[in-house]
């Protein structure tokens, strides 16, 4: 497969010269060979169809011919943007989407933003789809408050989003008025709908707002949680913990699984949607706190509390030492380690089976076609645990 976007160093696809099949098994081989040695590696999982696959897309807007506007990606360690009017990668509904962005964006004569010299109005457009909802979410960033004509925007944006077959949920403004790399600024407003999208995933409802966190593969998503929550192997009797928990999403997949979910994150915004999410989807078995997870777990461990399986996706840096001894405290019978750094899952493995945990199987799962990145799901069990019953312990505070 070749992309014209490939010659002018988009760098979006690193891999995109190798063919799936290649890319599949490079990938599989590099996890092998980082912890095939603490057991055995499943063949990886990836994509029947493994184009289009990201719900979100994130566009900079840029000059063009006739004092018009584009917008596109920065192109590979530059602040060049590359126009982009269709990507391997993004839904093709975004791409849609985009282009009516761009169309209503110029019918409204609004200007690009220019980092230099610090003039002109539109940043960037974020936009989401709920692969499962068919909902869309229009995000304009503007470096200053005040959107002229907003109404006429918006009519403009529907207009021009309808003529190319899709229904635009909600937009939504956001101000960005730093001198910054960062997309979103922290002001709001809502200029049609509600402000967010809803989408599902392993049978929950989740509502996103465009600063929320969500997984951008929703197919894979579900192959990962899938085998994550299979690897558990729960019965509906144990206290589950989710460590950097995100919005919930892991812990209230195993919810209607388990006795009792206890999702941490770190993310603030992120504890605040994972509460909505339980709620919104009648889970009364889960609570979200908001804290470093390994000062969570520490004190948790030394409070005497227990869990009867623990879930762990840390990002690409991994885990820490504490958190990992503070694992092996707790004494799970069951960990579950999602991994987005396999090189980092394969030195806290390290550390783990050291302690008493064996790996019983590692799955690769293809959540990014075409570029670099592997994720793993890692299940553990606890060695003394051995063929003895687990009698649904308690949790220590009860
Ligand atoms: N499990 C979620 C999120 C995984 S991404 C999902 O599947 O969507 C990793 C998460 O770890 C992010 O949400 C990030 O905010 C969180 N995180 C990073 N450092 C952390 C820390 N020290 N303590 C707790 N959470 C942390």
């Amino acid at each position: 497969m070749d992309c014209k976007l490939k010659a002018k160093h988009c760098g979006g696809c690193p891999l995109l010269g190798l063919d799936y099949s290649a890319q599949l098994k490079q990938k599989e081989d590099k996890v092998r060979a980082l912890v095939g040695r603490y057991g055995p590696v499943d063949p990886i999982r990836g994509m029947a169809e493994p184009w289009h696959y990201r719900n979100k897309v994130i566009s900079t807007f840029a000059p063009a011919a006739g004092g018009k506007l584009t917008s596109g990606i920065y192109a590979a360690n530059s602040h060049k943007v590359l126009p982009v009017e269709s990507c391997l990668l993004q839904d093709e509904v975004l791409d849609k989407t985009m282009e009516a962005v761009r169309a209503a964006a110029n019918a409204c004569r609004y200007q690009p933003y220019n980092e230099d010299k610090g003039t002109g109005l539109l940043r960037h457009c974020l936009l989401r789809r709920g692969v499962a909802t068919g909902q869309v979410m229009v995000v304009l960033v503007t470096a200053q408050p005040v959107l002229p004509g907003a109404k006429n925007f918006v009519k403009a944006l529907l207009a021009e989003a309808e003529k190319r077959g899709v229904t635009v949920t909600t937009v939504v403004q956001n101000l960005n008025s730093r001198k910054t790399s960062v997309v979103l600024g922290e002001a709001e407003k809502v200029l049609y709908g509600k402000g967010y999208i809803l989408d599902t995933l392993c049978g929950r409802t989740y509502a996103l707002s465009p600063r929320s966190f969500y997984q951008v593969n929703p197919v894979q998503t579900e192959v990962l949680y899938g085998l994550a929550v299979e690897a558990a192997q729960l019965t509906g009797r144990e206290v589950v913990l989710d460590a950097y928990c995100g919005i919930g999403t892991i812990g209230l997949t195993a919810a209607g699984q388990a006795k009792q979910v206890v999702g941490v994150e770190l993310n603030r915004d992120a504890v605040q949607d994972a509460i909505g999410n339980a709620r919104h989807n009648g889970v009364k078995n889960a609570r979200f706190f908001a804290a470093d997870a390994t000062r969570w777990i520490s004190e948790a461990a030394q409070e005497g509390e227990r869990a009867d399986v623990i879930f762990m996706d840390p990002p690409r840096e991994g885990s820490t030492p504490q958190f990992l001894q503070s694992v092996v405290q707790m004494a799970p019978r069951r960990v579950v380690y999602v991994s987005c750094n396999p090189e980092t899952l394969a030195r806290d493995l390290a550390l783990l089976t050291q302690k008493g945990y064996r790996v019983d199987r590692s799955t690769p799962v293809d959540m990014f076609p075409h570029t670099e990145h592997i994720e793993v799901v890692c299940a553990l069990s606890r060695v003394d645990a051995g063929g003895k019953k687990h009698a649904g312990r308690r949790s220590g505070k009860g």
